[in-house]
């Protein structure tokens, strides 16, 4: 199974898809997780990232999609993944479709964590990370908005589409996906 979870800052996709790969034994890909090593490793691409993410900005296309090339080859990944915080922009998307084409590997869909903006800003507010200053929150808030919700239509035109409600507890959430994935398996 090849999924692509898709929600915005403070949705809870980082626990929810911590869960699923697990559940499913999928590879999980985080995107978010792999730059926040290249930068504590201090890595030229980490310490490329650092500028984008500290302002709340996306990182170019080019690093990461050479990140996620590099990554989605290994082993682990045959068995299927979980991609987490990627694609966030239509050309990643155009990108990873090339990628799967060639490897004649097609995703199986693409999974929305659907939850209210003003939601997620308290959340967020809340949550005390150090690149959550109000501002920075903002900026995240905004690169989804502008960035990465038009990957919906685009994906809802290749019929892979689904959208789960984040409202609530993590268990209900959970039991809304593996709702929706136990249909694709
Ligand atoms: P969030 O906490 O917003 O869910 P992540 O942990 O997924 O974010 O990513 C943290 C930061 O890493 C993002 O704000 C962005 O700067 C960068 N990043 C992660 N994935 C991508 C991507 N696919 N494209 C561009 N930038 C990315």
């Amino acid at each position: 199974m090849r999924i692509v979870f898709i929600g915005p800052p403070g949705s809870g996709k980082g626990t929810q898809a911590q869960r699923l790969v697990e559940l499913y034994g999928l590879a999980h890909l985080s995107t978010g997780d792999m730059l926040r090593a290249a930068r504590e490793a201090k890595t030229e691409i980490g310490l490329k990232a650092d500028r984008y993410m500290s302002a709340g900005d996306l990182v170019p296309d080019d690093i990461i999609v050479t990140i996620i090339t590099e990554r989605i080859g290994q082993p682990d990944c045959r068995n299927g993944y979980l991609l987490d915080g990627f694609p966030r922009t239509i050309a990643q998307a155009q990108a990873l479709d090339e990628m799967l084409a060639d490897k004649g590997t097609p995703l199986d869909a693409a999974v929305e964590l659907k939850v209210p903006e003003e939601e997620l800003f308290q959340r967020l507010a809340g949550r005390g990370r150090a690149d959550d200053s109000p501002e920075v929150i903002r900026q995240r808030l905004e690169a989804y908005r502008k960035q990465t919700k038009p990957l919906l239509d685009y994906y809802n035109q290749q019929n892979l589409f689904v959208s789960i409600d984040g409202l609530g507890t993590v268990d209900e959430v959970f039991e809304r996906a593996k709702a929706i994935l136990d249909k694709l398996l």
